[in-house]
């Protein structure tokens, strides 16, 4: 099996989308900076959202026109329709997620349609994708549990992804987004769309949160089900929509010392990742969740600290 896994550091756009302060294009920009020192080569960068959903993300074509600056590394965005993908494509994007639903409420309450015609608007886009050149890669938010309708069966989850892949050869990203996924349905899921659909693990993504401390748990099992690509964010930002105040995604250091440890590689830089968790953390309007970087540099974990070192030095 492949040594090699592919970070996905989604921090710009999972992790900055809920929080309440308003982060800058500068500040974005900066971050992402931190994270291609850390030699960080797949950033998702931003999403082109309706800034009247999502108001955090409404600077993404000014995000898109700074991430010329650094041409080794591999962006992508968020889109959730067609409109999006013009959007995106517009503003230069060759490698774009186009966010679904396993669960059919959510898809109505979070996306504003039905499953099915989450599947019109993927033909849509593969069609203008095929036309552009350009590479889609399917979120499945709820993959494995909903705040609404409890477990999503893998019987569910193999039926969207069917479906999903009717419309093209892309990759599919299975996301725990309210971190309710228990590592033996993973590995239930993941074996099943291979074994039912014949979709090899390397095709598949796994997108972590760490809502209850699972997000490791859960991409061990993803590491030994064949899944090289995972998703997390600097200093675990991010959260879980419907339980506020929970730990956010899985930390990518966290992901990266796990990665590290058991012999595969990344090519990332720990040290300068720490760097970038410290300088994320920042924005977080919650103290450092995470571990790396409380068991590496404690004080920069430290919320009065934190807070004092990043306020105008007018108002120390
Ligand atoms: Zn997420």
């Amino acid at each position: 099996m492949a040594k090699q896994v592919k970070v996905l550091d989604v921090t710009a756009r999972d992790g900055l989308q809920n929080e309440p302060n308003p982060v800058s294009t500068a500040q974005k920009i900066a971050l992402i900076e931190k994270l291609v020192r850390a030699r960080v080569s797949n950033i998702q960068a931003t999403s082109f959202v309706h800034p009247r959903w999502v108001p955090q993300m409404a600077d993404a074509e000014a995000v898109a026109a700074a991430l010329g600056r650094f041409p080794d590394v591999h962006f992508s965005a968020l889109i959730p329709n067609l409109k999006g993908y013009e959007r995106a494509v517009a503003a230069g994007f060759r490698n774009l997620e186009l966010t679904m639903s396993a669960s059919e409420t959510f898809s109505h309450k979070n996306l504003n349609r039905s499953r099915e015609q989450g599947f019109e608007i993927l033909e849509q886009v593969s069609r203008a994708a095929e036309r552009d050149g350009v590479v889609i890669r399917v979120g499945f938010a709820m993959s494995f549990h909903c705040p609404f309708e409890g477990a999503i069966s893998t019987a569910t989850l193999v039926e969207v992804v069917r479906s999903a892949r009717e419309h093209g050869p892309w990759h599919i990203a299975l996301a725990d987004t309210d971190g309710m996924a228990f590592p033996n349905q993973v590995a239930t899921a993941v074996k099943a769309i291979q074994e039912e659909l014949g979709i090899p693990a390397s095709e598949l993504a796994l997108h972590v949160h760490d809502t209850y401390g699972r997000g490791l748990a859960n991409v061990l099992t993803g590491l030994e089900a064949g899944i090289r690509e995972f998703d997390a964010t600097t200093a675990g930002l991010g959260g879980c929509p419907y339980c506020p105040g929970a730990s956010g995604n899985l930390a990518t250091e966290d992901l990266v010392a796990l990665l590290d440890g058991m012999g595969y590689e990344t090519g990332i830089d720990m040290e300068k990742l720490l760097d970038a968790a410290e300088f994320a953390s920042s924005f977080s309007s919650r103290p450092y969740q995470a571990h790396l970087l409380r068991a590496a540099r404690g004080a920069a974990c430290d919320v009065t600290e934190r807070l004092a070192r990043h306020l105008p030095s007018s108002q120390k």
